[in-house]
């Protein structure tokens, strides 16, 4: 082994090279097709008051139907597309999507007042310089009031720049638009953030929902976020409430907003409209 000639060395390397240099072309391609002939797809995934059992707000979700590879899930393709630089597009294609939807839905009166449709942002995305004017044009475009919406981001792309991420938020605050901090308690960074960033929820993660109630340190965990939230004046989202001895837990601990497959899986926009009028 020691005496593998460098040259083969080499040769082994261009090989890996070339292999990664065509996986990336063909993503590349994949992911403008995908974009033009409408290969994705948005789920939505209802946000339910317990209390008064409404919907009060939905999650979008993307979904890629690959041609070979049938249907992709994020956790799949995100991390390739972000690495590839490719996020940024598709994340637009989410925005839009998003909004178009939650247009249609609010012409039609179908939801209640104080709705919010949460967007999913990718660091990339919102790195972009031009993020908070795009966002407004879309918004313009569908003529839907800022209010209606909800962008989800997450602690690693605040830990990134945090002046950049502020001036970004604030600019988009102040048209109206809501924020959540996305999977809290899972991004190992500083709490000091809290209180520079206009910030109206937070969502606990699910891997604490998964184990509140075989777990005391989980608890622990909820209970202290759910305290903080409170003192901090922002709305707390449970994520990934699958039973209902969680949601009573939850309840108990005064958490009263929740998302689950106990309520509803992510689904597609003309189911997620059947749940609006059931
Ligand atoms: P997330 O934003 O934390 O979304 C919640 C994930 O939990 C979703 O997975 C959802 O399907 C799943 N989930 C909901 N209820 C339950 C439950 O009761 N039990 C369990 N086990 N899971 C539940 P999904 O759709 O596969 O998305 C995974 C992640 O991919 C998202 O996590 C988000 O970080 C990212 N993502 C999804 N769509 C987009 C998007 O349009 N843009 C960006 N930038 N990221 C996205
Ligand atoms: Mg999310
Ligand atoms: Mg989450
Ligand atoms: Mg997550």
């Amino acid at each position: 082994k020691a005496k593998d000639s460098g040259r083969n060395k080499v040769i082994v390397f261009e090989d890996k090279m070339a292999d990664a240099a065509n996986r990336l072309r063909q993503l590349k391609a994949d992911c403008k097709q995908a974009l033009a002939e409408e290969q994705f797809f948005l789920v939505f995934q209802p946000q339910i008051n317990s209390e008064t059992k409404q919907i009060i707000g939905a999650e979008a979700l993307i979904r890629w139907r690959h041609p070979e590879r049938g249907v992709i899930s994020p956790g799949e393709f995100i991390p390739l597309l972000e690495e590839a630089g490719l996020m940024t597009k598709v994340g637009q294609w989410v925005l839009k999507k998003s909004i178009e939807t939650t247009a249609d839905w609010h012409n039609q009166n179908l939801v209640h007042d104080g709705f919010k449709i949460s967007i999913n942002v990718s660091p990339q995305q919102f790195r972009q310089s031009g993020f908070a004017d795009e966002v407004q044009s879309i918004i313009h475009d569908y003529s839907l009031e800022a209010q209606l919406i909800n962008l989800e981001i997450t602690e690693s792309m605040i830990i990134d720049d945090i002046a950049h991420t502020a001036s970004s938020m604030n600019d988009l605050r102040n048209i109206g638009i809501n924020f959540s901090i996305d999977d809290f308690g899972t991004g190992y960074s500083n709490l000091n953030y809290l209180k520079q960033l206009p910030l109206d929820v937070i969502k606990v993660d699910q891997s604490f929902i998964r184990d509140l109630l075989n777990d005391q340190n989980s608890i622990a965990i909820v209970h202290t976020i759910l305290t903080m939230a409170k003192q901090l004046k922002l709305t707390t989202i449970a994520e990934g409430v699958e039973t209902n001895e969680q949601l009573l837990e939850l309840k108990k601990m005064g958490c009263h907003v929740y998302q689950g497959y106990l309520y509803s899986p992510p689904v597609e926009a003309e189911r997620f409209q059947q749940l609006l009028t059931d």
